[in-house]
Parts: C-alpha cells; structure tokens; sequence
C-alpha cells in the first residue's frame, strides 16, 4: 500500500502519517519527489485502516499495489489446487460435473436422477435440502429429510453429494453428512458461516454473489481459507446486469480472470445464469472452452413439474448429450 501526501503537507502532517502507518504495524518507506512525496508501507498491509488513512489531513490518497486476498492469491500459490472428493474423483484436474435438481422433492426423484446423471458420467450430485426463495411462501425444501434423501441417493449411486447450507446452526449436519458444502449467492458475503466453515475439513463450493465483485468473491474464499480450510471451489454463476432476457448475466470472463488471480478451481453454473433450459448446452461448452474446470447443472426428470427451477432445469436425456459434447471440447483443449 502507498500513501501519496497532498502538495504542502506539513512536517506535522507527515509525522501524523507516518504514525498512523506504523500502528497498523508495518515499517514505513519515504520516497521524496519533486512534486510528489510517497509513503511505502513495508510488511503486511492488510492491516492498514485506508479509509482512516484516507482521511488524514496530509494525505491526498491511499492505494493499494497488491490483492488483500493472500491465500487465495495464486502469486504465493503458484500450483492449481486439486480437491479431492470422497471415492477419489478430483475437482481442478480435468472436467468436473456436478448434476442433480435444484431441490431434493422425493426419494423417487432425487434416487432416479442420480442414477440417471452417474450413467452419464456426472463427478457429484447436487440438490438443495434448504432453498434460499425469494418468496417466504414457495417451496423452501426438504430441509433435514432433504439431507436424509441426498445420503440414499449417495448410497445408490456414489456419488458425492453437493448441497447449500444457509446458517450455521446446521453445520454439524452438513460436516457430518455432506460431501462439498454449497455456499449459495445469496450467502455469499455471510461472513459467520464463512468463518464458521473455515474451521472445518470439507470442500466448499463458492457461488459467486448476485452483484458481486471478482475481489469481492476472492475475499469470501480467503475468509474460509484464512481459518484453515483450503478447499474452496468458486462457482461462476451469473452476475445481475440491466438485461433481463437472461435470468443472470454469465460472466465467463470472470473464468479466466479467477483463473488467472487464484489458483483455486473454479466451476460455471449455466443453469443460474441464464435461467433458460435451452441455454444450458451451449453455455456449459463455453464455459469449457473458457477454461473451466468445471459445470453444474440443474437436471430434473419433470421439468414442467419441478417444484423449483423447472424452466432452467434440463432433462437427463439432454444431460448425457450434453455431456457427450462436453468432453468432446475438454479433449481438444
Ligand atoms: C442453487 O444452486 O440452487 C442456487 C440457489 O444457486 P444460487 O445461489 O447461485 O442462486
Ligand atoms: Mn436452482
């Protein structure tokens, strides 16, 4: 971080800096120009309070010259992360495909879609047990019968079983019980159930927030990395721009800009992002030739009966063509 002072900033102004910079806890540099004089903070400046700095009466402007987030920062990470799943599929190496409906509505239906996904070469079966509506009166999921459900499905198939946590009163049932914790949009910036699930031993999936910034998200994984937890996948799923033809706005530049920030693995959700079934192919082949490590689809056996999601959601014939295609795109990478 650097300090840039005002023209004709006094001796006591600059003083009053200096201090400032030095309780944060960093060794300050002085660099006099002609014009312009700089403080260089030396060591550890994501300590530094800029709106504090900003705001002292010698100071013109603060800026920062490195990312605050640092675990998640693929310049001391250099190496893509690799995260192993329970039966040894890896997510960050090759594609990953995570499929299933967006809620959890039967044994019959989650059980019958996982069966149908895995034959099709799927790495994980998603399904929502507790649903983040926009309504409080739509359907708000299974909830703990939902987890009940997704571990017979699990048993079924073997599949590893991805799903959302919305609060931390449940993270004992979902460290006990589900394979790649999903952090939901809206959760995103929920940062007592990020610091909460980066105390644990379990991969955690990061959907990018509805509005977003790519710092914004990278700081999200670095609160689950910075209690210890390195095992976070980030989960491109739409952004809300002016446009509304599109449920989302798929920012699949963000792909390579997090690719390119993070070693972290990162996974596109076309279902999301676009909210259109007849969209989900094409943006799930996009996505693979962005870079993608990864998809994860919403797949539902009735999708004009689907309690959540049916109009974005894809049939599992759909599904296994889809996934015909995808690694068709993966192999000539
Ligand atoms: C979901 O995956 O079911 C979901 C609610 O996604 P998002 O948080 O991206 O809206
Ligand atoms: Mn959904």
């Amino acid at each position: 971080m650097v300090v840039i002072l005002k023209h004709g900033y006094t001796e006591h102004q600059l003083e009053e800096a200096i201090k400032a910079m030095e309780a944060g806890g960093v060794k300050v540099m002085i660099s006099k120009g002609i014009d312009t004089t700089i403080l260089g903070a030396e060591g550890n400046s994501a300590t530094l309070d800029i709106e504090y700095l900003s705001q002292l009466p010698g100071v013109e402007r603060v800026m920062r010259v490195s990312e605050p987030y640092k675990k998640a920062n693929r310049k001391y990470h250099p190496d893509d992360t690799v995260i192993e799943l329970p039966g040894g599929k890896k997510i960050g190496e090759g594609l990953s495909v995570i499929a299933g409906p967006c809620s959890v509505e039967s044994e019959e239906q989650i059980v019958g879609i996982a069966k149908a996904v895995k034959e099709s070469g799927a790495t994980a079966l998603r399904g929502g047990a507790f649903k983040p509506r926009t309504s409080p009166y739509a359907f708000q999921g299974l909830e703990d019968d939902g987890i009940n459900l997704l571990i017979k499905a699990k048993k079924a198939t073997g599949l590893p079983i991805v799903t959302e946590i919305m609060s931390t009163d449940k993270i004992d049932l979902f460290a006990q019980n589900v394979d790649v914790i999903q952090v939901g949009a809206r959760n995103m910036q929920n940062f007592d159930l990020l610091k909460q699930l980066g105390k644990l031993d379990k991969p955690i999936l990061l959907k990018r927030g509805l509005s977003s910034t790519i710092e914004e998200w990278l700081m999200s994984a670095e609160y689950i990395m910075a209690g210890g937890n390195n095992q976070v996948i980030l989960c491109e799923r739409g952004i809300r721009t002016f446009e509304t033809y599109t449920r989302n706005t798929l920012d699949l530049s963000a792909v390579l800009a997090v690719k390119t920030l993070s070693h972290l693995p990162v996974v596109v959700d076309p279902s999301h992002a676009c909210g259109k079934a007849f969209m989900v192919e094409k943006m799930s082949l996009a996505a693979i030739a962005a870079g993608a490590d990864g998809l994860i689809v919403e797949v539902h056996n009735d999708p004009k009966n689907a309690l959540c999601d049916g109009a974005q959601s894809i049939t599992p014939d759909d599904f296994s063509i889809l996934m015909k295609k995808a690694g068709k795109i993966a192999n000539c990478l």
